[in-house]
């Protein structure tokens, strides 16, 4: 319809009179505004179709994605090579990006010829061509020994999943090499290059011409969004919100989209505006039928539709007063460059748009070295892009542990713990191993009421657990949660113990036993030296902890000293109980062959049952003894170093425990989400996330949590759900960010479960050696809301197990309160004892 205005102008410039003899060719020309906003209506139900999911693959629009999302953030820099295949003529660039202060463009560029009979020859010669014009392109510049990103403007309709990768749908325009339609041209373009193997590429990107010019003027105007294209052909792209691209997973941001309008019509929508030379000049086209819009717009057809015109005008005596010269006869013979008018083309084309959509204000913008730079500026940013990548896998690579590598944490645990077992080197050792005196599971006679304390996670309890013996043995629990204010829990410790008893105080009134001086386990995780079940010193606090003149002291004293001050009521303390201890025995409770308890929530920690006679620091070599090992501080003597990052340095400064637990705080929930922060913030300093913006948000301490890695790696979750965690967490991150930010997660949280199972094999391979046995079976009863409720840990950490210790099958029972449970159970076993004892 433009053409058909063009033409109505080109005859304007004809006598009056003879205008009026052919207004009835043009009549059919000309196009009232009403029809315009009808085609319009229509080429917008096209466009509406090719986007959907139902209608996309009937559509005649194709409405192609590019994979283009970004223009380019002036960031953008290096010499790349553009191939512009598809227009006139074949042209090669070479532009350089720099930016010292301000970002500049540098180009050279050399047109080569495609001669007809490669167009219409083969695909392998056509490639063959293209692949030694580059050649001798690269040769001239000198740069033949480099492998230069490339990308390749490439301008007929491609079907892409992907930057680097275009499925030619069908030839268009003057082209019809064999073979390449349905191919990827990336594809053999490579294949092409490998063949001659004298210099090497990088194809990133394919780009249609219609989105190398839009970022071309994108370049240079920020609001340019809108490419295109009337040449040799027509087309036009655009930035369609990502929301209404059914083809493309996510609904972020935008993407450019090829519309290949040029095949609007092809489903016979335009029959009523099309003129008997329109379909002669299809009839005699290389693609009868096909690109019926373009037909009507393009330089390639315009020059024959006037000729078609002057010829028939002339044969009815019309024109040329009847004459026709064979020139006239000749097809394309007539050049669209001497239909004169183009620059008047251009400004009608400029008025009949803005008169049809007079609420928008656009503004065309002559894009000046064409698509060659544009599609420099695509390579450009998708090789910054890929760039960015390469950096972040090679800085995720330091958390990925080999097979080696775990074996190794694996033999150095095992190195630790016999260092702590040894009375000679028990001292220094950093694996203290340290000797809980519970000598045996339970064995089910167990029974009585006791009372537990559970401090040394997130929340301080105190419980009542009734354990019946006999036929059916049932434990009945009561417990009430209480907080521990940080001032408290870093205060000193007469107000921490204080705290404690007010605590149980309430507790004993809510539960109406004030009176009965019930026997209490004292579940108590951090590091104690036992001398026996129910005095337990304190080496040093972990995890948040950090009350004053309590390292030294024996925590039992201090909880009795703390209960006579109050002198309120009076209570038994049986026993001091890690609860790692405490999970063992609430597992072994239901399954005898659970020798091992390991907690994975705040801290990470490991218990089992040991030889008396490798446990020199007590006396006796009968039977066997629970040894907690506090594995937490694993690596405290640099054997961790070479493992560690400077992400887990920085978390390890920062806490109120530097140097210390080096292997804790590579596995636990207290800190992995501090680990992710760290990376997250060093990405964000070199522009990888977030723009580039460290928020004041990223910028607290512990504001991601480790339950946020859970909820970001879990399987069922969109990418927009891991965007909406981030907008919780006040950070405000794209579709690409989020995808970082879930691998980065996926990374630590892998790590910490692999180096937990190394640790985990130590054990068991240990266990396995200290029967003599060529295979063990064995359990471990966990606790932990780290192992229960991350998507992966747990399976990674099974998996890790097996292969590091493939000689002992083990077996994984998760414990329901073991530090509640267990703590009241050791009591029970402690009672049991005294007991016979006494007697
Ligand atoms: P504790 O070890 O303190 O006795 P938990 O076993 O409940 O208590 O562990 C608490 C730790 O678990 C917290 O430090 C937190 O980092 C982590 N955590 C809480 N929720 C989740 C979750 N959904 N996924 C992974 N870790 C979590
Ligand atoms: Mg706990």
């Amino acid at each position: 319809m433009i053409a058909a205005q063009l033409l109505a102008y080109y005859f304007t410039e004809l006598k009056e009179d003879q205008v009026k003899k052919i207004d009835k060719y043009l009549y059919a020309m000309r196009l009232s505004d009403e029809t315009l906003l009808d085609v319009m209506a229509r080429f917008r139900r096209e466009m509406k179709n090719g986007l959907s999911r139902d209608f996309n693959p009937t559509a005649v629009v194709k409405m192609l994605p590019t994979f283009v999302r970004s223009i380019p953030d002036g960031s953008e820099k290096g010499d790349f090579i553009a191939l512009d295949l598809g227009g006139s003529y074949f042209r090669i660039l070479r532009v350089k990006v720099s930016h010292e202060k301000k970002q500049t463009v540098q180009m050279e560029s050399e047109i080569y010829n495609t001669p007809e009979d490669i167009m219409h020859g083969s695909g392998t010669r056509l490639f063959d061509h293209v692949a030694e014009c580059l050649g001798d392109f690269m040769e001239k510049q000198q740069i033949k020994d480099k492998k230069l990103p490339v990308g390749f403007t490439f301008s007929f309709p491609c079907r892409q999943s992907k930057l680097d990768e275009g499925i030619l749908i069908t030839w268009t325009k003057r082209f019809k090499a064999s073979g390449v339609e349905g191919a990827d041209v990336v594809r053999l373009l490579n294949k092409a290059i490998k063949k001659r193997g004298d210099y090497d590429a990088d194809i990133m990107a394919v780009v249609n011409d219609t989105v190398g010019t839009m970022m071309t003027c994108g370049f240079d105007d920020q609001r340019c969004e809108v490419g295109l294209i009337i040449g040799t052909g027509t087309n036009a792209c655009y930035m369609e919100e990502m929301r209404h691209i059914d083809l493309v997973e996510g609904d972020e941001g935008r993407m450019c989209i090829n519309t290949e309008w040029g095949a609007f019509g092809d489903d016979g929508s335009l029959e009523d505006i099309r003129t008997e030379f329109d379909r002669e000049i299809d009839r005699g086209s290389l693609n009868p039928g096909k690109q019926l819009f373009e037909k009507m717009v393009s330089g390639l057809y315009m020059g024959e539709l006037v000729r078609l015109i002057l010829v028939k005008m002339a044969k009815e005596g019309l024109l040329f007063e009847g004459r026709i010269t064979p020139e006239l006869l000749t097809k394309g013979k007539f050049e669209t460059k001497h239909v004169s008018a183009i620059e008047k083309y251009a400004r009608r084309l400029h008025k009949t748009t803005r008169r049809l959509v007079p609420d928008s204000e656009v503004r065309f913008l002559l894009s000046e070295s064409g698509s060659g730079k544009g599609a420099a500026m695509v390579t450009a940013v998708a090789y910054r892009l890929s760039e960015q990548h390469r950096l972040i896998d090679e800085t995720l690579a330091e958390f990925k542990l080999t097979h080696e590598q775990l074996l190794q944490v694996k033999k150095r645990m095992r190195a630790e713990m016999e260092a702590g077992l040894k009375k000679k080197t028990h001292e220094t050792a950093k694996v203290k191993m340290l000797p809980t005196f519970v000598r045996s599971t339970p064995d089910g006679t167990e029974n009585g009421d006791f009372l537990a304390l559970d401090l040394g996670g997130t929340n301080f309890r105190v419980l009542l657990v009734k354990i019946r013996s006999g036929k059916r043995r049932t434990v009945e629990m009561h417990n009430k949660i209480y907080a521990i204010p940080i001032e408290v829990m870093q205060g000193t410790g007469e107000e921490l113990f204080d705290h404690i008893v007010t605590c149980i105080s309430d507790f004993l009134d809510y539960m109406g036993i004030k009176g009965a001086r019930l026997p209490l386990g004292f579940t108590f995780s951090f590091p104690c030296k036992q001398t026996s079940l129910d005095a337990g010193i304190l080496l040093n606090w972990t995890k948040g902890f950090k009350a004053t003149d309590c390292e030294g002291e024996d925590v039992v004293y201090l909880l009795r000293e703390g209960i006579k001050r109050r002198e309120e009521f009076d209570l038994d303390v049986v026993a001091v109980v890690n609860d790692t201890v405490g999970t063992m025995m609430t597992c072994a409770y239901e399954d005898p062959n659970c020798e091992i308890g390991l907690i994975v929530g705040t801290g990470s920690n490991a218990c089992y049952m040991e030889e008396m006679k490798n446990i020199e620091m007590v006396d006796g070599e009968q039977g066997r003894m629970c040894v907690n090992t506090e594995w937490g501080a694993f690596g405290d003597n640099g054997c961790l170093d070479d493992i560690r990052t400077i992400y887990d340095k920085a978390v390890d400064d920062y806490s109120l425990n530097a140097g210390k637990q080096r292997y804790e705080k590579m596995i636990s929930g207290m800190y992995l989400g501090e680990i992710v922060r760290n990376i997250l913030i060093d990405f964000t300093k070199r522009g990888f996330l977030f723009r580039g913006q460290i928020s004041e948000t990223l910028k607290t301490r512990h504001i991601f949590e480790t339950k946020f890695l859970s909820q970001i790696e879990s399987d069922r979750l969109a990418l927009l759900q891991v965007r909406t965690i981030l907008q919780q967490l006040g950070l405000n991150s794209t579709c690409d960010d989020s995808i970082i930010v879930k691998t980065v997660c996926g990374a630590v949280s892998r790590r910490a479960a692999q180096l937990c199972g190394a640790g985990m094999a130590a054990i068991v391979d240990k266990i396995r050696e200290n029967r003599g046995v060529e295979r063990l079976e064995i359990t471990v009863g966990v606790d932990g809301t780290l192992y229960k409720l991350h998507p992966h840990f747990s399976r990674i950490m099974h998996q890790t197990v097996k292969d590091l210790a493939p000689n002992c099958d083990v077996t994984f029972l998760l414990s329901e309160d073991g530090s509640g449970k267990g703590a009241a159970l050791i009591t029970a076993v402690g009672c049991r004892l005294r007991e016979a004892e006494q007697n």
